[in-house]
């Protein structure tokens, strides 16, 4: 067993007054589910968690588990000893570097402590420069940061360095969204920005089998599967929008394709999140990135809804959307080949300034649309992610 302990401090919560209780329940519930399986101990304090008793081979994966985390700030790696200022001394001066600028940072959390948090930076000081006389204090910008934290159960925990966490709110308290998940680039990533805010998410794939093949479905559950990660309770959901896409290609004209294809997933996305108890839908749209993401486009898409449509990938640039894709470990399976049921009947020249009149007597052309939407939504296949 290893004396270390991992140290976990969360951040927004703390504007959540009343309700902030709420928000801690949930976050420790996915601490601790996420933790579960490794043998340790966790200890819930005001303004910060602990992790104990963990076996030493085990504490990476610990790090990695807790960085997935919503709503936890950042984590530090420490050492643990008693109250005994000897013991205190000999862990701080075992963990300092040989050479180079350092300070001492005190906390008392246990005010009953001899010695106050000045004191301790002091005295600690002073033993460190006897032990190691090469290096030297520079309070402003020093090398090497020595933080002691005096607890109140007894520990004293000595760390130097701080992990950043992925921030955010606890997954769970934002509601339920229904996730549009393509295979590409940006929709895992749009799913990550809302559940990273506390949206608990339900994800929805439209394919057009065999126009479109399994491994392209596949691709899309691997994604989800990967989101997983953040999202503990995820499930993924796949409609076939070959027949629809077909209807459309037999009736209307070419060019109105995608708009027509889009404005169809939005209405079956309603329905489907209605049903599964989401209140609103998420797409990984950014403006202009594609003729079907320009204002024009989104307006006509947007108009078959009432449910919010959040877009959170609105204003990124590709490059940011990538650095996000990669960070959260999605984007090498989204740059896989294989294609989308957008690119079914693809027109030669897509609709970049479409008008809802013009649309919508586009669609006026195909008899049965409730009835093909009905269809799709009851072949709806829910798939084990
Ligand atoms: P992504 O945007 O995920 O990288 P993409 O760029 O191929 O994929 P776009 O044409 O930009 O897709 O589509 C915009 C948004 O529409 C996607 O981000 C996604 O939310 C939704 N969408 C597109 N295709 C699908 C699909 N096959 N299933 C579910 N949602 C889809
Ligand atoms: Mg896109």
């Amino acid at each position: 067993m290893s004396d270390n302990v991992i140290l976990i401090r969360f951040g927004e919560l703390y504007l959540k007054g009343k309700n902030k209780c709420y928000f801690e329940n949930i976050l420790k519930d996915n601490i601790r589910n996420k933790l579960n399986g490794i043998a340790c101990k966790l200890y819930f304090g005001r303004g910060r968690y602990v992790v104990k008793e963990y076996a030493e081979c085990d504490e990476q994966l610990i790090i990695e588990r807790l960085k997935q985390v919503f709503g936890l700030h950042s984590l530090s790696l420490a050492r643990r000893c008693g109250y005994e200022l000897d013991e205190i001394a000999s862990l701080a001066i075992s963990v300092m570097p040989n050479v180079g600028t350092f300070r001492v940072s005190a906390r008392r959390s246990y005010k009953k402590y001899p010695l106050d948090s000045v004191q301790l930076n002091k005295v600690l000081g002073e033993r460190i420069l006897e032990a190691k006389p090469e290096l030297t204090v520079d309070l402003h910008t020093p090398d090497f940061v020595l933080n002691v934290d005096v607890r109140e159960d007894g520990d004293v925990y000595v760390y130097d360095s701080t992990v950043k966490c992925a921030g955010g709110m606890p997954y769970g308290t934002g509601g339920n969204g229904l996730l549009l998940l393509s295979g590409g680039i940006d929709s895992p990533v749009a799913g990550y920005m809302m559940a990273k805010r506390g949206m608990s998410l339900t994800a929805l794939h439209f394919h057009s089998y065999p126009y479109t093949s399994e491994a392209a479905k596949e691709k899309a559950v691997t994604l989800a599967r990967i989101l997983k990660n953040y999202c503990p309770n995820i499930t993924m959901h796949c409609v076939s929008l070959t027949k629809i896409q077909e209807t459309i290609h037999k009736c209307c004209k070419p060019n109105y394709m995608i708009t027509l294809v889009r404005r169809f997933m939005m209405r079956i996305a309603q329905a489907v999140g209605e049903k599964l108890g989401c209140g609103c839908i998420i797409n990984g749209e950014s403006l202009a990135q594609v003729a079907s993401q320009t204002l024009a486009s989104i307006t006509v898409t947007n108009a078959v809804v009432t449910v919010p449509v959040f877009r959170p990938l609105i204003g990124m640039d590709k490059e940011q959307i990538i650095e996000v894709a990669e960070q959260i470990g999605t984007f090498k399976t989204s740059i896989e080949p294989f294609e989308d049921c957008c690119t079914v009947f693809l027109p030669d020249y897509p609709l970049i300034k479409p008008t809802l009149e013009k649309v919508e007597e586009q669609e006026s052309r195909i008899e049965n649309y409730a009835a093909l939407i009905e269809e799709a939504i009851e072949n709806i296949e829910v798939t084990v992610v």
